[in-house]
């Protein structure tokens, strides 16, 4: 598949690209058909297809943000530096992506604090972003961001502010809002699109590789000239990965979503990221809490 080049100027304003960085057999679709103290013995791919990425990202000339898997991390250091060295941001998606409300605040506090840990430790960087996976920071989970703000974060981007099969809150804004009155922490919502009175998901992951690349070209656009704000993206390495193993006995619903157009996903990123302007995450974050504290004021 081929996309002609878009005639329209680059929006101005720089919008936060990011990456979830974990494996094929780690994904929430395929959880109820394989087994954690399975994965040591799953071939590892996370670590080519993040250099991919990485390659793509230095051609473009684009800084983005890589949530990154305590489990991941402890198998892969060397990704982690290289990540770091190339100028974009290590940040935190949990342990091993259980999703925050299937926790307690004290099992959420020990998961975040161990992956932050081998984070920093093995890439040398401070983390001060985190992503839950799933985007599993929901109403049922308000202690999530006592505990964020008590460790010390700046941000999170751990909400699909949309109505979902398997996660999303609906209720929350879809843009960066503080969640606590005594502390700067920020969250900064997944983009959604707003259209004919509904809000629909255009933040990246399945709907971008599996709707025409012009949907999510329509809707980044829309955020950025409508709304006047910054979209947030975010993709997964095993997306550009056509050859990953496929799972046998994984629902049919699940296999759909996972497993269409895999192919051009990586031709489709590169439009993306030639199209619009990207940044890191880190920097949005900055960015949109000056704007929260302007619109208090
Ligand atoms: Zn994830």
């Amino acid at each position: 598949m081929t996309h002609p080049p878009s005639k329209v100027v680059k929006s101005q304003i720089v919008n936060g690209l990011s990456v979830d960085v974990e494996d094929w057999f780690q994904v929430g679709a395929f959880e109820g058909v394989i087994d954690r103290d399975s994965w040591e013995s799953l071939s590892d791919r996370v670590e080519r297809n993040c250099d991919a990425i990485l390659l793509m990202f230095a051609d473009a000339g684009v800084k983005a943000t890589f949530f990154t898997l305590g489990w991941v991390a402890q198998r892969h250091p060397a990704l982690l530096r290289r990540i770091v060295a190339e100028g974009h941001e290590l940040a935190s998606h949990g342990w091993d992506h259980a999703r925050v409300f299937t926790m307690d605040k004290a099992s959420f506090a020990a998961d975040i604090e161990r992956a932050r840990k081998v984070l920093e430790d093995a890439s040398g960087t401070r983390v001060t972003g985190y992503r839950a996976p799933s985007f599993s920071i929901d109403a049922r989970t308000p202690w999530a961001y006592s505990v964020l703000a008590e460790q010390g974060y700046a941000y999170s981007s751990s909400v699909a502010p949309i109505t979902h099969d398997h996660y999303g809150w609906r209720d929350a804004p879809r843009f960066a809002f503080r969640p606590l009155p005594w502390a700067d922490l920020i969250e900064i919502p997944v983009t959604t699109a707003q259209f004919a009175g509904k809000r629909l998901a255009a933040g990246g992951g399945g709907f971008f590789r599996v709707l025409p690349y012009a949907f999510s070209r329509w809707a980044i656009r829309q955020v950025n000239t409508q709304d006047q704000r910054p979209a947030v993206f975010y993709f997964h390495p095993w997306e550009i990965d056509p050859a990953q193993p496929r799972v046998p006995g994984a629902p049919l619903r699940s296999k759909l979503r996972h497993y269409t157009n895999l192919d051009v996903m990586a031709e489709k990123l590169e439009q993306l990221v030639r199209e619009f302007a990207w940044g890191r995450m880190d920097v949005l974050a900055l960015r949109e809490a000056r704007l929260a504290t302007e619109l208090a004021a």
